[in-house]
């Protein structure tokens, strides 16, 4: 299949510089724009961009011009790590006009015809786009800390059921965006809150292990109750959590359910899929963010001290890498998802079934 062309949305930020570190490996996509805000619009990227990747700037779109959001724009899918201030509108305005957004931001995740999907979990949920006024589409995926949270529950869910789950996050610095929080701010410190992160755990995880029901997605009916912190981690959530199940099992069965699991990314082969969604590690010690974030190119989800729990039934450590299975990487593999579903076509354009046919692109914006 040749690469289809997309463009990145929020270029510059931490998110949009790792979905153009990520992206210049083929197969399926090819970065041929770069767009950001009008401070960056109108130079070069290398120009525009603080880049603190630990690879270089790919020579492929270094000398790429960025284009603002108020360009029209060529490529038929759009990757957004765009700041929530703008993203919401911005990416209604590209669907509208006929692109496939794929989302990392909050905006449009609750809404009842957008898909929120870790495709191990709930690829089915795609389905929802047929259901979407756009011409294009608009897929997004979850929150950081919750795809860490779901991926670890979505196996406990299916074989044993939830009742309830405390989770408690260490977030790295790089989830608050570049330059992020001042170094005087969190050296040496916790921050204990993050303004709307427990509440995007606690509601998008029952979405996500929701099921279809009808023109709309059911949740799953569990408690869960989060808190969330900034910790002086440059990369890699950390979340502590303790799980009431509704049935009984014992550690060596929810051990087995958490490393047997797969989805549809280990089956249909996508290319950004980790080889096993989640690590059991044994040693007490581990995982740990400045040792263990690589594992399967940072797609798994790492965990550790699985034990009883004397107050809910068991607990764990869970670890993932924020910016890569947490954001543009999870954007990646729901791109992928969609080709392989057919829902997009090799040239990167929405396969339209007798449900979205006759939608035209709405005029501003379209580019296509
Ligand atoms: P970031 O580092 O602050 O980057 C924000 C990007 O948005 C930059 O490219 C910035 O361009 C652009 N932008 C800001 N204001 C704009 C405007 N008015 N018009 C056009 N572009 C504008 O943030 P981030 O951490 O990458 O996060 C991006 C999105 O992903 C957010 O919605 C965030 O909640 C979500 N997310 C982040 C993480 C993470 O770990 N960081 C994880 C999951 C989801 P300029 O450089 O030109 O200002």
């Amino acid at each position: 299949m040749e690469n289809i062309n997309v463009a990145v949305l929020g270029a510059t930020g931490a998110v949009g510089q790792k979905f153009v570190a990520l992206l210049q490996h083929p197969p399926y996509f090819r970065v041929r724009e770069l767009v950001a805000s009008s401070r960056s619009a109108g130079r070069s990227y290398r120009d525009a961009v603080t880049w603190v990747q630990n690879t270089p700037i790919p020579e492929s779109v270094a000398a790429m011009d960025v284009k603002s959001i108020e360009e029209p724009l060529d490529s038929p899918i759009l990757f957004s790590g765009l700041d929530s201030s703008i993203a919401g509108a911005v990416e209604e305005r590209y669907a509208q006009a006929g692109h496939v957004v794929i989302s990392n931001s909050k905006n449009h995740r609750m809404d009842a015809d957008v898909p929120l999907v870790i495709p191990e979990i709930n690829a089915d949920h795609l389905a929802l786009i047929e259901r979407q006024p756009y011409a294009g589409a608009l897929v997004t995926n979850p929150n950081c800390s919750t795809i860490f949270l779901a991926m670890a529950l979505a196996p406990l869910h299916q074989a044993f059921g939830i009742d309830a789950v405390q989770v408690s996050t260490l977030q790295a610095i790089s989830g608050a965006g570049y330059p992020g929080l001042s170094a005087t701010d969190i050296n040496g410190n916790v921050i204990p809150h993050i303004s709307g992160e427990e509440e995007k755990l606690e509601t998008e995880t029952l979405k996500i292990l929701g099921v279809i029901d009808g023109d709309k997605i059911a949740p799953a009916e569990m408690r869960i109750s989060a808190q969330c912190t900034r910790v002086p981690v440059i990369d890699g959530h950390t979340e502590t959590l303790s799980v009431k199940l509704q049935s009984h099992a014992t550690i060596g069965d929810v051990r087995n359910a958490l490393e047997a699991f797969r989805g549809f990314p280990q089956e249909a082969g996508l290319p950004s899929a980790p080889r096993q969604p989640l690590w059991v590690f044994d040693d007490p010690s581990r995982p740990q963010p400045a040792r263990d974030l690589w594992v399967d190119g940072g797609m798994a989800t790492l965990i550790g001290r699985l034990r009883p729990c004397p107050v809910f039934d068991l607990r764990m450590v869970l670890l993932g890498h924020n910016t890569i299975r947490g954001a543009a990487g999870a954007a990646i593999l729901n791109a992928e998802a969609l080709v392989a579903k057919d829902y997009v076509t090799s040239d990167g354009l929405l396969r339209r079934s007798e449900a979205v046919q006759g939608r035209e692109p709405a005029e501003a914006g379209a580019g296509l």
